[in-house]
């Protein structure tokens, strides 16, 4: 007595996938059939497939590609079956995210003509660099202009010539005026610049490579650009937002549910990046668009800040010092206070009325 089997018109049926679906997975090797008649070729399959076949089919309503499915079909646990498919699906809300952004860059930018700015408005700013109490060197760079903001954070041996040369190529935003809805075509294009200029000083490899934060002002509105994981912050009504998403492997895995918050403050690499401007890949930065209020106050920060200075504390002091050179000052004091370990830039930028 062999197995019960059903044909594949009948387990088509029965698990709701076509016989050309299921011909295509016994290829794949996806799904086999759990016998092939050797006279006739015919497949048939066992009637405990049925389970298997049915997760294929939705898994693929859910859009998961066929490799996937595979690798989630070799799983026999079905709890590290349920961890792969809560994995695929934060990865899916994160490329949502990142798509979601460009398309509301994209609707601002086409509305942009039908915008009229009403008060004047303008920055106050400053920028501070420092060696920290540990590293031999500052691989950092950091800058504030009328009109642009940034923080680059290098590493690998060329570490600070790449990190000053993504800054470098970026400056040419500052004395430009905007051209008016340009601005997407002008971010896309510095940034290309910088990730050239990063090229030309590294050795081709990700070995040296540099972060890039910057905030280009518009006259109404910041274009942030971000590939890495030092941060734009912003405090508004005395609260403080994040708007930078790190780019590193921790946070990935944050986002993908394998790891929890309390795991990741004690990974051995937590600042293992995903994307930089590097030697070698050509990781495609984060864009987004930000209207600005009159009293907001900006932060770039590369990680020597908020690794050993917590979101609590750079709160209370962008809350307490009006100034924008007295909240840097104040800001990588605090960095060295909690013993410097690492370079840390900081940029503060002020939203204010523009003087008459
Ligand atoms: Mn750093």
């Amino acid at each position: 007595m062999g197995i019960r089997t059903l044909t594949i018109g009948a387990f088509a049926r029965a698990c709701r996938l076509s016989p050309k679906a299921l011909r295509l997975y016994d290829e794949l090797d996806l799904l086999r059939p759990a016998r092939v008649d050797p006279a006739t070729g015919y497949r048939h399959y066992a009637v405990e497939q049925l389970e298997q076949a049915r997760l294929v089919a939705w898994l693929r309503r859910l859009g998961m590609p066929l490799a996937r499915i595979r690798e989630i079909r070799a799983l026999d646990d079905p709890a590290a079956a349920a961890r792969e498919i809560r994995a695929y699906w934060a990865r899916v809300e994160a490329e949502t995210a990142a798509r979601r952004d460009l398309a509301a860059f994209l609707v601002d930018h086409l509305s942009d003509t039908a915008r009229r700015d009403t008060a004047m408005l303008e920055l106050r700013y400053c920028a501070r660099s420092d060696r920290g109490l540990v590293r031999p060197a500052n691989q950092d760079t950091a800058y504030a202009g009328a009109r642009l903001l940034a923080v680059a954070d290098g590493f690998g041996t060329d570490g600070g010539p790449a990190s000053s040369a993504a800054v470098e190529a970026l400056k040419f935003l500052d004395t430009e005026e905007a051209p008016a809805g340009g601005v997407l075509n002008l971010l896309e294009d510095a940034v290309r610049g910088a990730s050239d200029a990063v090229r030309d000083v590294s050795d081709g490899t990700d070995e040296t490579g540099t972060t890039l934060t910057a905030l280009l002002w518009t006259g109404s509105r910041l274009a942030l650009v971000h590939i890495g994981d030092s941060r734009a912050y912003l405090l508004r009504d005395g609260g403080l937002f994040r708007i930078t998403h790190d780019h590193t492997v921790v946070q990935s895995l944050l986002d993908e549910g394998r790891l929890t918050p309390e795991e990741a403050l004690s990974h051995p690499r937590p600042a293992l990046l995903l994307k930089a401007l590097s030697g070698g890949s050509h990781g495609t930065p984060d864009l987004r668009l930000h209207d600005a209020r009159p009293g907001d106050r900006y932060l770039l920060c590369s990680d020597g800040l908020s690794t050993v200075v917590p979101d609590d504390d750079i709160r209370a002091l962008l809350g307490t010092t009006p100034a924008p050179d007295a909240a840097v000052h104040a800001l990588v004091s605090a960095a060295n206070g909690a013993g410097g370990p690492d370079n840390v830039s900081c940029v503060v930028a002020d939203v204010v009325e523009a003087a008459a």
